[in-house]
């Protein structure tokens, strides 16, 4: 059942072979087995799962009834605990939907559990969750990619067909490279973040992750689309991206950035990524040599805008309105100091740091102003890169998933690791991570970026190579 595509799930709960009850079990039974060795989840919600599916049968509206699906436990989710990943918010319980998981719940999904991720979704490795880090299924030593690393584990080893994620610099993209599956982030506007807890808001963006493009395009048709209780979200319609693929990219013109292909670059994950540009040159596309010439300035602005952002965004969680409180305080400024010193980990509370030193007056023009105007130098490089070029090709990371606690101890080795996924995000393009291959024995994911709100481009490119190629079919050893 886990080995089949999601037009094929919801096939089989149409015409009656199966049922979303049995469907529902099938999942949450490879859930209870195989969750022990991964830490993927936060949260099961087995029984209100139950509850869903005995409501769904072969006749229910909705274009995804039945199908299972786990949320990254950002998404505030009614009636169930929504912590984050932090201790800040291990006692919360949200009052309401976030605006995808309402959409995915209409589209007739029947909601698993929340998945584990980095606190507050910074990191990337998952390492800095406050329920443990996630293991990588292809090789329980290593990390499965951050921040949303539980979603990307879960889906490749088979415990849901589809998880939620969210990418503010990499966090959909990177782990779907590190764990083999394939992931989406959006252009920036098309996924509601109403609901979704804010890192960085003018980078955040929802997306999702499932083994091949076309199961993706099934579940961002449901979850896309204008809101209007987020000011960023954009009013535009949205396409039926699976009724839209075609598998062609014939005639396609695909740049290959030189900047994402110097130094840095392993040896045998570059292998994997000429492998996949040659493939689809045989598939009849034109590759042709790009320059971005602003790409090495994206790990040093979004370091500066992230934690900015993000230090605004976290001063509600004072310790008096929701979240933890600490235990007896003296006053005013021990409660706040206390809750926050408690409540958030290391590196939550060193972006929060950076963020205020980076606002603070007689900062403010020298980081956080020039880091706005490099960011506009890095949206250029992608608005002149696509006069010339339908899409960009280039690898999501410079080598496969690192060990645990391999760069625990070393904060700007890990933000080094965001290189090749930060400079869409800053631009705001649409970003995909398609399995290319192994090296190591480790899987390495292919980087797709379109221009703004051409997710179907993408989508399109990535089923046409997966048409064409089977590496987003390997499952890890155990997880069969
Ligand atoms: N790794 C990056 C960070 O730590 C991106 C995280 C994300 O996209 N949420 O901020």
């Amino acid at each position: 059942m886990h080995d089949r595509s999601i037009a094929e799930l919801i096939a089989a709960v149409r015409s009656g072979e199966t049922t979303p009850r049995a469907l529902t079990d099938h999942y949450l039974d490879r859930i209870e087995r195989l969750q022990p060795s991964l830490n993927a989840l936060i949260t099961r919600t087995a029984e209100a799962a139950h509850a869903v599916a005995d409501g769904l049968d072969e006749q229910s509206p909705g274009a995804l009834a039945g199908l299972p699906i786990l949320h990254k436990d950002i998404f505030c989710t009614k009636g169930v605990k929504t912590s984050c990943a932090s201790r800040m918010l291990d006692n919360f319980v949200a009052p309401y939907d976030a605006t995808v998981v309402e959409r995915l719940a209409a589209a007739g999904t029947v909601m698993l559990g929340k998945t584990n991720m980095d606190e507050f979704a910074m990191g990337s490795s998952n390492e800095n969750s406050f329920y443990g880090p996630v293991k990588n299924p292809w090789n329980l030593a290593h990390v499965p990619g951050g921040s949303s690393g539980g979603s990307a584990a879960a889906v490749a080893a088979g415990l849901a067909p589809a998880a939620t994620g969210t990418d503010t610099g990499g966090s959909i993209r990177q782990p779907a490279a590190l764990c083999g599956v394939t992931g989406i982030k959006p252009t920036y506007g098309r996924v509601s973040r109403y609901g979704m807890i804010a890192f960085a808001s003018s980078l955040d963006q929802g997306g999702c992750f499932a083994r091949s493009a076309a199961d993706c395009a099934h579940v961002l048709s449901a979850m896309a689309g204008f809101d209007p209780r987020d000011s960023t979200s954009v009013e535009r319609d949205v396409p039926d991206y699976a009724a839209a693929l075609s598998g062609d990219v014939a005639g396609l013109r695909i740049g290959l950035p030189r900047e994402y292909f110097a130094d840095g670059l392993e040896a045998d994950s570059r292998a994997v990524i000429d492998a996949a540009v040659k493939q689809y040159e045989a598939l009849g596309a034109e590759v042709v040599d790009i320059d971005m010439p602003h790409t090495d300035l994206a790990v040093s602005t979004y370091y500066v805008i992230a934690p900015a952002e993000a230090s605004s965004n976290l001063a509600r969680f004072d310790g008096v309105r929701y979240g933890h409180r600490c235990d007896a305080p003296r006053d005013l400024e021990d409660l706040y100091t206390r809750s926050r010193g408690e409540g958030f980990g290391a590196e939550v509370q060193r972006r929060i740091m950076i963020g205020a030193y980076v606002l603070s007056a007689g900062y403010y023009d020298a980081y956080y102003i020039k880091a706005q105007k490099t960011r506009r130098l890095i949206a250029q490089d992608f608005q002149r890169a696509f006069e010339h070029v339908d899409l960009i090709a280039a690898p999501v990371t410079q080598a496969p998933a690192f060990k645990l606690g391999e760069k625990a101890d070393d904060p700007v080795s890990m933000y080094l690791n965001d290189v090749y996924t930060l400079p869409a995000s800053l631009a705001g393009v649409p970003g995909m991570s398609v399995p290319a291959g192994f090296a190591h024995g480790l899987p390495v994911g292919l980087q797709l970026l379109a221009p703004w709100f051409e997710e179907g481009r993408l989508l399109n490119a990535g089923h046409a190579y997966q048409q064409a190629t089977d590496w987003h079919t390997a499952r890890p050893a155990g997880f069969e």
